[in-house]
């Protein structure tokens, strides 16, 4: 009698929140006092290997009352499924998620159900992965060129790239893929950090934590601006001066600026050299982007943890808008679609910098700079993937850092499982934390 194939027996939930408000980490000119919060999905199966998918998407706070909600209207197209023809191709799901007609009035393809879509698939990649016995980046970079074609949605995005110049691209960088996976195993991918820069931290804190960053190897750092520019000359001065010249500085405005005060307040910056100016007004502003670019070199311009699909990263490159291209693992709808965005990054030349930080964000998009490098771009030149230093102690597989730069990842997956003590702690409003601090009547998140 042939076994039963194995199929998809449930689709979890967890509403994750830390209380990071409280430190002011991750405090921004648009984020005053963010919770980092995970929407958390579990896809558990009837296999005798006993493994799960696991896939999240990152809010700060209250988002996630609405985002859990949005991932369990999708629960429907995953019950049931077989495993097998899932992981042998995850493109079929992000189709099926994708095409819900009811829920697609809600976007299509942009944000609260867009990002459910994302988490649901990509726990999807984290369990194929898993059963591959392989970290996701190798996953990716071992594939049949075109296998990984099939797995892209070219809707909307032919006019600019076509499947057969996504598998020309990709058979290019297939060669030397082997030498290249070497020296990632050796040397890791470059990062730069955050840290010292959020926005509520002292100078002296900022002093201190800039000097660590070099200390540690990190090439590059950022810094939070936008909320007050006397403030933003002085902090600017004050990190310049902790890095000495050639450390890169970069600049993020988390879209805080008009058009035209981005170039004011930039060119008001030019003289602490800012490396990049990041996310300088709304992610949607695709023209706005191309003139504050045309108005601030030499200083780049770079934005994506907020650009909502492939199609917007497409008019981005099209419109001569951007000089670094930010992926988000957990933004747009998943690893297929960020093949699309990094596929066109390739096209058009960009270098790609992905988005991090946030929770469990280092974890998730370290495998696709990873793989980028050994199969697609073949290079890390100008390429730095953001890091930031907290939070990964909840994650079983979390990032190694060393002498700044990502260590290749060798456990299975995608490294997104949170611990089962942090998952009990932190789970909102029930987990020990919060149970007990809703009943002092703090209420922070509330
Ligand atoms: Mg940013």
């Amino acid at each position: 009698m042939s076994p039963t194939p194995a199929r998809i027996t449930a689709v979890d939930t967890f509403d994750v929140r830390f209380p990071t408000s409280r430190e002011l980490d991750g405090s921004d000119a648009m984020n005053p006092d963010p919770d980092y919060s995970a929407a958390y999905v579990v896809l558990r199966t009837d296999a005798d290997d006993g493994l799960e998918g696991h896939g999240f998407t990152f809010t700060i706070g209250r988002g996630n009352d609405v985002q859990v909600a949005a991932i369990e209207a999708l629960r429907h197209h995953v019950l049931g499924r077989s495993v097998e023809e899932l992981c042998a191709d995850p493109g079929t799901l992000n189709r099926d998620l994708i095409g819900d007609s009811q829920l697609r009035w809600l976007g299509p393809e942009k944000g609260v159900m867009h990002m459910a879509i994302g988490a649901v698939v990509n726990a999807l990649w984290d369990l194929a992965a898993k059963r591959a016995r392989k970290p996701l980046w190798r996953f990716l970079a071992d594939a049949e060129p075109q296998w990984l074609v099939s797995q892209v949605d070219f809707r909307y995005i032919a006019d600019a790239l076509t499947p057969q110049e996504a598998l020309a691209i990709l058979q290019l960088g297939r060669r030397g893929a082997a030498e290249r996976e070497v020296l990632l195993r050796e040397r890791g991918y470059p990062g730069y950090t955050t840290s010292p820069g959020w926005l509520g931290y002292s100078d002296e804190k900022l002093t201190r934590l800039a000097r660590q960053a070099v200390a540690d190897g990190f090439t590059q750092i950022k810094l939070k601006v936008g909320a007050d520019l006397a403030d933003d000359v002085r902090r600017c001065r004050t990190a310049r001066e902790a890095i000495g010249p050639d450390i890169r500085m970069a600049i993020d405005a988390n879209q805080r600026w008009n058009v035209g005060e981005a170039v004011e307040w930039t060119r008001a910056l030019a003289e602490f050299d800012p490396y990049w100016v990041e996310e300088p007004t709304s992610p949607d502003d695709v023209l706005g982007h191309a003139a504050i670019r045309k108005a601030v070199a030499p200083v780049k311009v770079a934005t994506g943890e907020h650009v909502q699909n492939r199609i917007v990263f497409k008019q981005l490159l099209q419109a001569g808008a951007i000089d670094v291209l930010q992926i988000d693992a957990a933004r747009v709808g998943g690893v297929n679609e960020n093949l699309a965005i990094l596929l066109l990054a390739a096209k058009f030349g960009v270098p790609v910098c992905p988005h991090a930080g946030g929770v469990g964000l280092c974890e998730l998009v370290q495998h696709l700079s990873m793989f980028d490098y050994v199969a697609l771009s073949g290079t890390t030149e100008n390429r730095v993937i953001e890091y930031v230093d907290h939070l990964h102690d909840h994650f079983i597989d979390p990032v190694v850092l060393r002498d700044g730069h990502y260590t290749a990842p060798t456990a299975p997956g995608f490294s997104a499982a949170m611990r089962a003590e942090s998952l009990a702690e932190f789970t909102y409003p029930d987990g020990a934390f919060w149970a007990a601090d809703l009943a002092q009547g703090k209420g922070a998140a509330a």
